[in-house]
């Protein structure tokens, strides 16, 4: 049991309003060290704050709890509004469940939000005028974490993205914008290959778009718009994008823009919010007192906004630029033209609480923003949809005659039975049968498409499928003959038209 509440700074101020109660963790490796430097400043500059100190990280995981935080932990998170969380360490090997994503999903904390913006010429970075927002979905796509293996050779994550996780971030994303005076949000995908899933995302964001006419919306495929977030970060204001991509390019920014020492990020949600660091537990420094506190500051304040305490954030946030000015800098952000002083944990949270109260002289200074609601979205209710069964993907661990796609479909045609057809057979996504080239690798992982037999005919509807529906009984018995004939099914994927449209990947050369 590791809750208790250890401070109340500046209790003389709490007189006259109540103080938040946030729950904080210092967490592992250099964590308690920048914690401390951080908690120093809060209460040097009067945040009204009260704290729940919880223990999660190495510790726990090696005391039997595989995600890292115990159930009385949970209880503190769930009782207050913001949690301050430093980094932990995941130890390796099997078993261990990362905390950070268990705790985004348990607690719905759906947007994961990186403020990141270039400190030239004090810390270095090629692109002065970087100052942009990387906004990431942080519940849904691959960190689902459903993973399978079926086959000896094959293993697969399953990638869900769901239209309210869409829209909701989307949502944030503009009102976020919106809120903070943006006026740029660009949406990353790469829907020209995941049409269905990451085409969602992309549909959502120009539905969304639309409601917010003062706000320019563009969208660029990942992959290149990950090139010009490197060559060209100055030109992006507000970025959305999924989970995983979210992930990457966030870390891609901070590096570029100059130290990911330097920055913060919150996890926001309905209920609770989440604010902690961008950097891990850096074990090779932990207990140096070498660390830069300033990632966890950074999250500090944008958790002080968060609870309507915008005032205390720009003082802290303009004492932290003053110091960076000032030449007094962390070994991480040290440089021999612009570093006066080089400073340990501690001593740079003192030159911090030195300066409150100051306003930076090159820096622009932050002028604390009105207190207004925080951001709520609300979803638009899901419409009913016209579902209608259109076919079967049975998935077959097969390594029969020299794994020979021909032999397979030949037999797997015989099975069909009168109402079912054997439409393709792919192997990676790639068709194999019929037609298939025999230059294609195949493993022992076959994707079998059946449809029905019967052909609507040329109709005006291009994308729906053109059999007729199929019956669930139809795939059950199917699946009956296929296992009597020995064949080891080790998935299934119904194929659906919602609305008259296919609703399904057409198969590589289908
Ligand atoms: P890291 O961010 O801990 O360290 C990367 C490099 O940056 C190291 O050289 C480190 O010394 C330096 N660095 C990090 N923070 C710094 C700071 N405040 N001041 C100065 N230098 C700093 O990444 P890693 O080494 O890949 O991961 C270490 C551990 O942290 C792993 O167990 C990983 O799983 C975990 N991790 C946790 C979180 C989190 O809790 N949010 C995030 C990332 C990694």
């Amino acid at each position: 049991m590791s809750l208790n509440t250890i401070i109340q700074p500046n209790s003389d101020k709490l007189k006259n309003s109540l103080p938040d109660r946030i729950t904080i963790a210092e967490g592992d490796g250099v964590g308690k060290e920048i914690m401390q430097a951080t908690l120093s400043i809060l209460e040097a500059a009067g945040a009204q704050l009260t704290y729940d100190k919880i223990e999660i990280g190495e510790k726990m995981y090696l005391n039997g709890h595989t995600s890292g935080i115990s159930t009385d932990a949970w209880e503190s998170l769930r009782q207050n509004k913001a949690f301050l969380k430093g980094p932990i360490t995941t130890p390796q090997g099997g078993g261990y469940k990362s905390l950070n994503v268990t705790i985004r999903k348990t607690m719905g904390l759906y947007a994961n939000v990186r403020p990141c913006r270039a400190y030239t010429p004090y810390v270095q970075s090629h692109f002065p005028n970087m100052d942009l927002v990387v906004i990431r979905e942080n519940e849904e796509d691959l960190y689902a974490g459903i993973e399978h293996q079926q086959t000896p050779e094959v293993v697969q994550c399953l990638k869900l993205v769901s239209r309210p996780g869409c829209e909701r971030i989307v949502r944030y994303a503009f009102e976020y914008a919106r809120v903070n005076g943006r006026k740029k949000v660009t949406c990353m995908t790469k829907d020209n290959i995941m049409k269905h899933t990451d085409g969602l995302f992309h549909e959502v964001f120009r539905e969304v778009a639309k409601e917010y006419p003062e706000i320019t919306s563009e969208h660029y495929i990942i992959d290149i718009g990950s090139a010009h977030l490197a060559d060209n970060p100055e030109r992006f204001d507000v970025i959305v994008t999924l989970n995983l991509y979210g992930d990457i390019i966030s870390d891609i920014t901070a590096q570029v823009a100059g130290s990911v020492g330097l920055g913060g990020s919150s996890n926001i949600g309905d209920h609770i919010s989440m604010f902690e660091a961008i950097h891990g537990s850096a074990p090779d420094i932990a207990g140096k007192d070498i660390a830069n506190p300033s990632g966890l500051l950074h999250a500090a304040c944008m958790m002080l906004e968060h609870l309507g305490q915008n005032e205390t954030a720009a003082k802290i946030m303009n004492a932290l630029l003053c110091t960076l000015e000032d030449g007094i800098h962390t070994a991480d952000i040290a440089s021999e033209n612009y570093t006066q002083l080089r400073v340990g944990t501690q001593d740079f949270a003192q030159a911090v609480i030195k300066r409150i109260g100051q306003s930076p002289r090159r820096f622009k200074g932050i002028t604390p923003t009105a207190v207004g609601d925080p951001i709520s979205i609300k979803l638009k209710p899901t419409l009913p949809v016209k579902k209608e069964l259109k076919g079967i993907d049975i998935f077959l661990d097969w390594t029969g005659t020299e794994r020979n796609p021909d032999v397979l479909g030949r037999q797997l045609e015989e099975l069909a039975g009168a109402e079912l057809q054997l439409k393709m057979i792919t192997n990676r996504g790639v068709k194999v049968y019929p037609n298939g080239m025999p230059e294609t690798f195949c493993t022992d992982h076959w994707r079998c498409r059946f449809v029905s037999t019967q052909y609507l005919g040329k109709t005006k509807n291009t994308s729906a499928t053109p059999t007729a529906p199929v019956t669930y009984l139809q795939l059950v018995q199917l699946l009956s003959r296929l296992h009597l004939a020995g064949l080891n099914f080790i998935k299934t994927e119904n194929l659906y038209d919602m609305n008259d449209k296919r609703a399904y990947s057409l198969g590589q050369g289908e």
